[in-house]
């Protein structure tokens, strides 16, 4: 997929403006506090109408103006296509192809993209909940059916940790356990399966880019850590199995914990390299390159289901890398088209071909 043209109105600090991309890397360069994020926050708008930052409709708004609206011109799936996003308070109206739709979802089969921004880092830094719900955003985005699964999980869960609380107090209640399990233990062997799978697939794609960034010198490896001794290459049934002998095990710490201790929802993934946990030995940099091979993973499992190449996002990428670092993400990232932010005079230098848009308190030359 490739972005032909964006126009934006009244879209937060950027002076309304139509530009106009190259299909390989180009470079939104400009100092603190000019544009920068806003602009790649537009380009991301189109993956399903939210903002990376979390922010709600009206802060997009430009200050003072009474809505805002974004109209990008792509191609995919093998055609040149249109959308549009137009804001106003709390309310979205979104138009593909000319063709008004009842929600920004609808965007998702049109338009992909995959993002990185400094937040991303707590996928290394923090604990287990950021890794899972990097997976199974990611599994969810791949398949509707792995939506529904996780969605009854949590609703299960919640039901089950509710009960467990009751039974503290009202011991008779242990035998309606059951009725919870059955749905947990089934939706949480198919979730396992779907992350160990989408990890395999993601770790052989994020080796490459880790290598290739860290100039051959890296090995990273990713590795699903199971409370429930669940391994890959597991069936859903073997899996299923082994949570049904670990929900028996831990069902007296459970009424005691009024929790459900073990299963999906404590998972975890370790992120390795050269054999180490990334979390507590690897360095800035090390850590920042790592979670980028996680993000250019993404975008290439992405493009082998969807039969297209997203478009890749990188805020705020350059800071804490060498300059070979830098280089790789500059230079070798030419099979897809990539945006990169930079406030370094020296990383548009770097750029051997491709686009440079310089953001100057909103206007973009
Ligand atoms: P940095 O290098 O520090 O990350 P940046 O160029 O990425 O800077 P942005 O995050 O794009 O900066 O923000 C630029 C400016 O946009 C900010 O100063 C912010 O106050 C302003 N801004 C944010 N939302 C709006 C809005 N709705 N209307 C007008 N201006 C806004
Ligand atoms: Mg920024």
């Amino acid at each position: 997929m490739k972005v032909l043209a964006l126009k934006f109105e009244n879209y937060r600090n950027l002076d309304d403006a139509i530009i106009t991309p190259c299909d390989g890397v180009n470079v939104i360069y400009g100092d603190n506090a000019q544009g920068k994020t806003n602009l790649l926050e537009a380009f991301w708008m189109f993956c399903g109408g939210h903002s990376f930052r979390g922010s709600k409709d009206n802060e997009l708004i430009g200050f003072g103006k009474p809505f805002a609206k974004l109209e990008v011109r792509f191609f995919g799936q093998d055609r040149e296509q249109t959308a549009s996003i137009k804001f106003k308070g709390n309310k979205k109206q979104v138009e593909i192809n000319s063709v008004a739709k009842n929600s920004a979802a609808a965007l998702i089969e049109k338009y992909c993209a995959v993002v990185f921004s400094p937040e991303h880092l707590n996928l290394i830094k923090r604990g287990p909940s950021e890794r899972r719900k990097f997976i199974d955003s990611a599994i969810c985005r791949e398949k509707l059916k792995n939506a529904v699964v996780l969605s009854k999980y949590n609703r299960t869960l919640n039901q089950r940790n509710s009960l467990l609380k009751d039974i503290y107090r009202h011991p008779e209640l242990e035998e309606t356990l059951s009725i919870w399990d059955n749905s947990l233990l089934l939706n949480g062997a198919i979730l396992i399966k779907q992350r160990m799978e989408y990890l395999q697939m993601l770790e052989k794609r994020a080796a490459e880019y880790h290598f290739g960034i860290s100039g051959g010198k890296e090995q990273l490896e990713i590795r699903y850590l199971s409370t429930t001794n669940a391994e890959y290459g597991d069936s859903i049934e073997q899996i299923h199995q082994k949570l049904c002998e670990t929900f028996e095990q831990s069902r007296a710490d459970d009424i005691r914990n009024g929790c459900t201790t073990k299963g999906a929802h404590r998972d975890d993934a370790e992120i390795l390299i050269n054999g180490k946990n990334a979390r507590l030995y690897a360095s800035q940099g090390q850590q920042r390159s790592a979670v980028l091979s996680l993000k250019l993973a993404e975008a290439a499992v992405l493009s082998e289901r969807m039969g297209e190449k997203p478009i890749i996002l990188l805020d705020d990428v350059m800071s804490e890398l060498d300059s070979k670092r830098q280089d790789f993400l500059l230079n070798k990232l030419d099979d897809c088209q990539v945006f990169i932010t930079c406030c370094e005079q020296s990383n548009k230098e770097q750029l051997k071909h491709g686009k440079i848009f310089n953001v100057c308190n909103g206007v973009i030359s």
